[in-house]
Protein backbone atom coordinates (compact mmCIF):
# COMPACT_ATOMS: atom_id res chain seq x y z
CA UNK A 1 0.00 0.00 0.00
CA UNK A 2 2.52 2.28 1.02
CA UNK A 3 4.76 1.53 -1.90
CA UNK A 4 1.46 2.12 -4.56
CA UNK A 5 1.28 5.49 -2.50
CA UNK A 6 4.97 6.20 -2.91
CA UNK A 7 4.38 5.56 -6.79
CA UNK A 8 1.72 7.23 -7.36
CA UNK A 9 3.25 10.76 -5.70
CA UNK A 10 6.66 10.33 -7.85
CA UNK A 11 4.23 9.93 -11.37
CA UNK A 12 2.79 13.48 -9.84
CA UNK A 13 5.68 15.01 -9.55
CA UNK A 14 7.27 13.67 -12.87
CA UNK A 15 3.89 14.90 -14.46
CA UNK A 16 4.15 18.61 -12.84
CA UNK A 17 7.26 19.28 -14.57
CA UNK A 18 6.40 18.61 -17.98
CA UNK A 19 2.70 19.13 -18.25
CA UNK A 20 1.26 22.49 -19.45
CA UNK A 21 0.37 24.81 -17.43
CA UNK A 22 2.75 23.36 -14.68
CA UNK A 23 6.42 24.39 -13.67
CA UNK A 24 8.58 23.47 -16.44
CA UNK A 25 11.92 22.26 -15.36
CA UNK A 26 14.97 23.84 -16.07
CA UNK A 27 16.24 20.10 -17.83
CA UNK A 28 13.74 20.00 -20.12
CA UNK A 29 13.83 23.59 -20.99
CA UNK A 30 17.76 22.78 -21.75
CA UNK A 31 17.05 19.69 -24.16
CA UNK A 32 14.22 21.66 -26.02
CA UNK A 33 16.78 24.48 -26.81
CA UNK A 34 20.04 22.08 -27.53
CA UNK A 35 17.29 20.14 -29.68
CA UNK A 36 16.36 23.51 -31.56
CA UNK A 37 20.16 24.53 -31.95
CA UNK A 38 20.98 21.41 -33.67
CA UNK A 39 17.84 21.75 -35.88
CA UNK A 40 18.73 24.80 -37.48
CA UNK A 41 22.03 25.59 -37.07
CA UNK A 42 23.15 25.02 -40.58
CA UNK A 43 19.91 25.72 -41.69
CA UNK A 44 19.67 28.41 -44.46
CA UNK A 45 17.77 31.09 -46.32
CA UNK A 46 16.85 34.86 -46.44
CA UNK A 47 19.36 37.76 -46.30
CA UNK A 48 21.23 40.38 -43.88
CA UNK A 49 19.15 43.89 -44.45
CA UNK A 50 20.97 45.18 -46.60
CA UNK A 51 19.54 48.87 -46.53
CA UNK A 52 21.21 49.66 -43.41
CA UNK A 53 24.90 48.89 -44.69
CA UNK A 54 26.01 47.71 -41.68
CA UNK A 55 23.75 45.44 -41.29
CA UNK A 56 24.56 44.03 -44.05
CA UNK A 57 28.57 42.74 -43.62
CA UNK A 58 27.47 40.83 -40.13
CA UNK A 59 28.44 37.13 -40.08
CA UNK A 60 25.19 35.96 -41.19
CA UNK A 61 26.21 32.25 -39.83
CA UNK A 62 26.06 33.62 -35.94
CA UNK A 63 23.02 32.10 -33.95
CA UNK A 64 21.98 32.54 -30.06
CA UNK A 65 19.27 31.40 -28.00
CA UNK A 66 18.57 32.74 -24.55
CA UNK A 67 15.86 31.73 -22.10
CA UNK A 68 15.56 33.92 -18.90
CA UNK A 69 12.95 32.30 -17.10
CA UNK A 70 10.46 34.30 -14.74
CA UNK A 71 12.79 33.24 -11.55
CA UNK A 72 16.17 34.72 -12.79
CA UNK A 73 17.64 31.76 -14.63
CA UNK A 74 19.35 32.60 -18.00
CA UNK A 75 19.81 29.59 -20.28
CA UNK A 76 22.02 30.12 -23.39
CA UNK A 77 23.37 28.79 -26.26
CA UNK A 78 25.63 28.99 -29.24
CA UNK A 79 26.57 33.39 -29.93
CA UNK A 80 24.73 34.62 -26.82
CA UNK A 81 27.12 37.09 -26.02
CA UNK A 82 27.89 38.80 -29.71
CA UNK A 83 26.55 42.61 -29.40
CA UNK A 84 24.39 43.34 -32.26
CA UNK A 85 21.60 45.93 -33.62
CA UNK A 86 19.03 45.57 -31.16
CA UNK A 87 17.11 47.83 -33.72
CA UNK A 88 13.00 47.42 -33.74
CA UNK A 89 13.20 45.54 -30.54
CA UNK A 90 14.36 48.92 -28.90
CA UNK A 91 10.70 50.33 -29.74
CA UNK A 92 9.11 48.36 -26.84
CA UNK A 93 11.50 49.42 -24.31
CA UNK A 94 11.13 53.05 -25.30
CA UNK A 95 7.09 52.52 -25.47
CA UNK A 96 7.58 50.98 -21.77
CA UNK A 97 9.16 54.24 -20.97
CA UNK A 98 6.51 56.31 -22.77
CA UNK A 99 3.91 54.34 -20.99
CA UNK A 100 5.33 54.62 -17.59
CA UNK A 101 5.99 58.29 -18.00
CA UNK A 102 3.05 59.40 -19.60
CA UNK A 103 0.06 56.47 -18.62
CA UNK A 104 -1.41 53.65 -21.33
CA UNK A 105 -4.48 55.73 -21.95
CA UNK A 106 -2.34 59.03 -23.16
CA UNK A 107 -0.05 56.76 -25.86
CA UNK A 108 -3.26 55.22 -26.80
CA UNK A 109 -4.85 58.47 -27.70
CA UNK A 110 -1.83 60.31 -28.81
CA UNK A 111 0.28 57.33 -31.15
CA UNK A 112 -2.35 54.38 -31.29
CA UNK A 113 -2.26 51.07 -30.65
CA UNK A 114 -3.71 49.04 -33.63
CA UNK A 115 -2.16 46.82 -36.55
CA UNK A 116 -1.53 48.35 -39.20
CA UNK A 117 -1.02 45.14 -41.20
CA UNK A 118 1.78 46.92 -43.47
CA UNK A 119 5.56 46.93 -44.00
CA UNK A 120 7.73 48.47 -41.07
CA UNK A 121 8.21 51.75 -42.52
CA UNK A 122 4.57 52.22 -44.76
CA UNK A 123 3.87 55.52 -45.56
CA UNK A 124 0.46 54.34 -46.51
CA UNK A 125 -0.11 52.94 -43.01
CA UNK A 126 0.12 56.58 -41.72
CA UNK A 127 -2.01 57.58 -45.01
CA UNK A 128 -4.84 55.43 -44.67
CA UNK A 129 -5.69 55.36 -41.01
CA UNK A 130 -6.95 58.38 -39.28
CA UNK A 131 -5.21 57.74 -36.01
CA UNK A 132 -1.89 58.30 -38.57
CA UNK A 133 1.02 56.99 -36.06
CA UNK A 134 -1.03 53.45 -35.25
CA UNK A 135 1.33 51.73 -33.45
CA UNK A 136 4.51 52.62 -31.16
CA UNK A 137 6.04 49.10 -33.17
CA UNK A 138 6.33 50.43 -36.58
CA UNK A 139 8.71 53.40 -37.71
CA UNK A 140 6.17 56.07 -37.77
CA UNK A 141 4.48 54.83 -34.15
CA UNK A 142 7.96 54.43 -32.60
CA UNK A 143 9.45 57.74 -33.64
CA UNK A 144 6.05 59.79 -32.56
CA UNK A 145 6.36 57.63 -29.17
CA UNK A 146 10.03 58.74 -29.00
CA UNK A 147 8.28 62.23 -29.32
CA UNK A 148 5.87 61.89 -26.44
CA UNK A 149 8.65 61.46 -24.24
CA UNK A 150 8.76 64.59 -21.71
CA UNK A 151 12.50 66.07 -21.22
CA UNK A 152 14.11 69.05 -20.90
CA UNK A 153 16.10 68.81 -24.13
CA UNK A 154 17.18 66.27 -26.36
CA UNK A 155 20.38 65.10 -23.96
CA UNK A 156 17.73 64.52 -20.93
CA UNK A 157 15.43 62.58 -23.15
CA UNK A 158 18.66 60.01 -24.18
CA UNK A 159 19.16 59.82 -20.62
CA UNK A 160 15.88 58.45 -19.76
CA UNK A 161 16.36 56.02 -22.68
CA UNK A 162 19.12 55.27 -21.74
CA UNK A 163 18.72 54.76 -18.05
CA UNK A 164 15.18 52.39 -18.76
CA UNK A 165 17.44 50.00 -21.38
CA UNK A 166 20.00 49.48 -18.32
CA UNK A 167 17.29 48.91 -15.64
CA UNK A 168 15.33 46.60 -18.26
CA UNK A 169 18.74 44.29 -19.56
CA UNK A 170 20.67 44.75 -15.78
CA UNK A 171 23.39 46.65 -17.47
CA UNK A 172 24.46 49.81 -19.51
CA UNK A 173 24.20 49.14 -23.03
CA UNK A 174 26.31 51.06 -25.37
CA UNK A 175 25.42 52.54 -29.07
CA UNK A 176 27.32 51.19 -32.03
CA UNK A 177 28.69 54.08 -33.36
CA UNK A 178 29.59 52.53 -36.87
CA UNK A 179 26.18 51.16 -36.95
CA UNK A 180 24.20 54.86 -35.78
CA UNK A 181 26.09 56.47 -38.31
CA UNK A 182 25.16 54.15 -41.12
CA UNK A 183 21.82 54.16 -40.08
CA UNK A 184 21.97 58.31 -40.17
CA UNK A 185 23.05 58.18 -43.43
CA UNK A 186 20.30 56.03 -44.71
CA UNK A 187 17.48 57.06 -43.03
CA UNK A 188 15.96 59.74 -45.54
CA UNK A 189 13.27 57.61 -45.35
CA UNK A 190 12.51 57.87 -41.88
CA UNK A 191 12.44 61.48 -41.87
CA UNK A 192 9.64 61.97 -44.01
CA UNK A 193 7.51 59.82 -41.95
CA UNK A 194 8.26 62.19 -39.62
CA UNK A 195 7.69 65.26 -41.30
CA UNK A 196 4.15 63.74 -42.51
CA UNK A 197 2.96 63.03 -38.82
CA UNK A 198 4.00 66.30 -37.80
CA UNK A 199 1.85 67.59 -40.65
CA UNK A 200 -0.88 65.52 -39.24
CA UNK A 201 -0.36 66.96 -35.52
CA UNK A 202 0.93 63.53 -34.75
CA UNK A 203 4.26 64.16 -33.25
CA UNK A 204 4.96 65.96 -30.31
CA UNK A 205 8.97 67.62 -30.24
CA UNK A 206 11.41 68.46 -32.39
CA UNK A 207 11.50 66.60 -35.51
CA UNK A 208 15.16 66.02 -36.35
CA UNK A 209 16.43 65.26 -32.27
CA UNK A 210 13.77 62.87 -31.94
CA UNK A 211 14.60 60.94 -35.20
CA UNK A 212 18.09 61.03 -34.10
CA UNK A 213 16.98 59.88 -30.95
CA UNK A 214 14.87 57.30 -32.46
CA UNK A 215 17.60 56.02 -34.56
CA UNK A 216 19.96 55.78 -31.81
CA UNK A 217 18.20 54.01 -30.03
CA UNK A 218 17.85 51.57 -32.99
CA UNK A 219 21.48 51.61 -32.87
CA UNK A 220 22.23 50.12 -29.67
CA UNK A 221 24.55 46.83 -29.30
CA UNK A 222 22.40 44.08 -27.56
CA UNK A 223 23.64 40.61 -26.84
CA UNK A 224 21.01 37.84 -27.21
CA UNK A 225 21.09 37.42 -23.58
CA UNK A 226 20.98 41.04 -22.78
CA UNK A 227 17.03 40.74 -25.01
CA UNK A 228 16.25 37.70 -23.56
CA UNK A 229 16.91 39.96 -19.72
CA UNK A 230 15.09 42.94 -21.29
CA UNK A 231 11.74 40.63 -22.28
CA UNK A 232 12.18 38.70 -19.08
CA UNK A 233 11.54 41.53 -17.22
CA UNK A 234 8.16 41.74 -19.66
CA UNK A 235 7.39 37.99 -18.87
CA UNK A 236 8.01 39.06 -15.02
CA UNK A 237 5.33 41.79 -14.66
CA UNK A 238 7.81 44.84 -14.81
CA UNK A 239 10.45 43.14 -12.65
CA UNK A 240 13.67 42.15 -13.52
CA UNK A 241 14.13 38.81 -13.02
CA UNK A 242 17.66 38.79 -12.20
CA UNK A 243 18.71 42.03 -10.54
CA UNK A 244 14.83 42.44 -8.72
CA UNK A 245 14.35 45.83 -9.04
CA UNK A 246 10.63 47.30 -10.19
CA UNK A 247 11.50 48.73 -13.65
CA UNK A 248 8.21 49.39 -14.87
CA UNK A 249 4.56 49.17 -14.09
CA UNK A 250 2.89 45.65 -13.82
CA UNK A 251 -0.10 47.17 -15.30
CA UNK A 252 1.44 48.19 -18.22
CA UNK A 253 2.63 44.83 -19.18
CA UNK A 254 -0.21 42.97 -20.53
CA UNK A 255 -0.54 46.62 -22.87
CA UNK A 256 2.85 46.82 -24.33
CA UNK A 257 2.20 42.66 -25.06
CA UNK A 258 -0.83 43.59 -26.77
CA UNK A 259 1.33 45.83 -29.38
CA UNK A 260 3.95 43.00 -29.64
CA UNK A 261 0.77 40.47 -30.55
CA UNK A 262 -0.41 43.20 -32.95
CA UNK A 263 2.54 44.33 -34.97
CA UNK A 264 5.63 42.52 -33.29
CA UNK A 265 6.72 40.91 -36.90
CA UNK A 266 5.11 44.04 -39.05
CA UNK A 267 2.85 42.26 -41.97
CA UNK A 268 3.82 38.94 -40.94
CA UNK A 269 2.30 39.49 -37.65
CA UNK A 270 -1.41 37.87 -38.14
CA UNK A 271 1.13 34.26 -39.25
CA UNK A 272 3.28 34.82 -36.60
CA UNK A 273 0.67 34.99 -33.98
CA UNK A 274 -1.35 31.97 -35.80
CA UNK A 275 1.49 29.43 -35.26
CA UNK A 276 2.40 30.55 -31.77
CA UNK A 277 0.21 32.51 -30.06
CA UNK A 278 2.88 34.29 -28.22
CA UNK A 279 4.18 37.99 -28.66
CA UNK A 280 7.16 38.92 -30.04
CA UNK A 281 9.07 41.17 -31.70
CA UNK A 282 11.63 41.77 -34.25
CA UNK A 283 14.20 43.62 -35.22
CA UNK A 284 16.10 43.89 -38.83
CA UNK A 285 19.43 43.24 -36.77
CA UNK A 286 18.26 39.77 -36.79
CA UNK A 287 17.15 39.65 -33.38
CA UNK A 288 13.58 37.96 -31.79
CA UNK A 289 11.70 38.58 -28.44
CA UNK A 290 9.01 36.28 -27.43
CA UNK A 291 7.53 36.55 -23.79
CA UNK A 292 5.39 34.09 -21.98
CA UNK A 293 3.43 36.01 -19.14
CA UNK A 294 4.82 34.73 -15.60
CA UNK A 295 6.65 31.81 -17.50
CA UNK A 296 9.61 33.13 -19.67
CA UNK A 297 11.20 35.10 -22.39
CA UNK A 298 13.07 33.83 -24.97
CA UNK A 299 15.44 35.68 -27.38
CA UNK A 300 17.17 34.58 -30.57
CA UNK A 301 19.76 35.87 -33.05
CA UNK A 302 20.43 35.10 -36.48
CA UNK A 303 20.88 37.64 -38.93
CA UNK A 304 19.76 36.37 -42.42
CA UNK A 305 15.66 37.74 -42.43
CA UNK A 306 12.77 37.32 -44.87
CA UNK A 307 10.65 39.56 -47.41
CA UNK A 308 9.26 41.60 -44.07
CA UNK A 309 12.23 41.66 -42.26
CA UNK A 310 11.98 38.97 -39.43
CA UNK A 311 14.80 36.37 -38.93
CA UNK A 312 13.94 33.44 -40.38
CA UNK A 313 16.06 31.59 -38.18
CA UNK A 314 15.04 33.21 -34.87
CA UNK A 315 11.35 32.48 -35.91
CA UNK A 316 11.58 28.91 -36.66
CA UNK A 317 13.48 28.42 -33.67
CA UNK A 318 11.29 30.45 -31.35
CA UNK A 319 8.13 28.26 -33.05
CA UNK A 320 10.27 25.04 -31.94
CA UNK A 321 10.70 26.05 -28.25
CA UNK A 322 7.14 27.30 -28.10
CA UNK A 323 5.34 23.89 -29.89
CA UNK A 324 7.70 21.92 -27.16
CA UNK A 325 7.39 23.73 -24.24
CA UNK A 326 3.49 24.24 -24.98
CA UNK A 327 3.87 28.14 -24.67
CA UNK A 328 0.93 28.98 -26.76
CA UNK A 329 -1.13 31.60 -24.72
CA UNK A 330 -4.18 30.15 -26.51
CA UNK A 331 -3.94 26.92 -25.68
CA UNK A 332 -6.54 26.05 -22.65
CA UNK A 333 -4.76 27.47 -19.35
CA UNK A 334 -5.16 24.89 -16.39
N1 LIG B 1 16.38 51.30 -37.54
C1 LIG B 1 15.58 50.52 -38.42
C2 LIG B 1 14.73 51.45 -39.26
O1 LIG B 1 14.32 52.48 -38.79
C3 LIG B 1 14.72 49.60 -37.63
C4 LIG B 1 13.87 48.70 -38.45
C5 LIG B 1 13.57 47.35 -37.83
O2 LIG B 1 14.32 46.82 -37.03
O3 LIG B 1 12.53 46.80 -38.19
O4 LIG B 1 14.48 51.17 -40.41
Amino acid sequence: MKKRLLFLLAAMLLCRGLGYGQKLTEKHIREVMQQAYNQFKNSSGGANASYIPYLANIDPELYGIAICTSDGKVLELGDTKYEFGIESISKVFVLALAMQQRGAKAVEDSIGVNATGMPFNSVMAVELNPQRAVNPLVNAGAMATNSFIRAPGSAAKWALIDDMMAKFASRRLSVIQQLYASETATNLHNRAIAWLLYSYGRFYDDISESVDLYTRACSYGSSTRDLAIMAGTLANSGVNPVTKEKVIDAVLCPRILATMITEGLYDDTGAWVYHTGVPAKSGVGGGIIAVVPGKMAIAVFAPPLDKSGNSIKAQKTLQYIIDELKLNLLLPHG
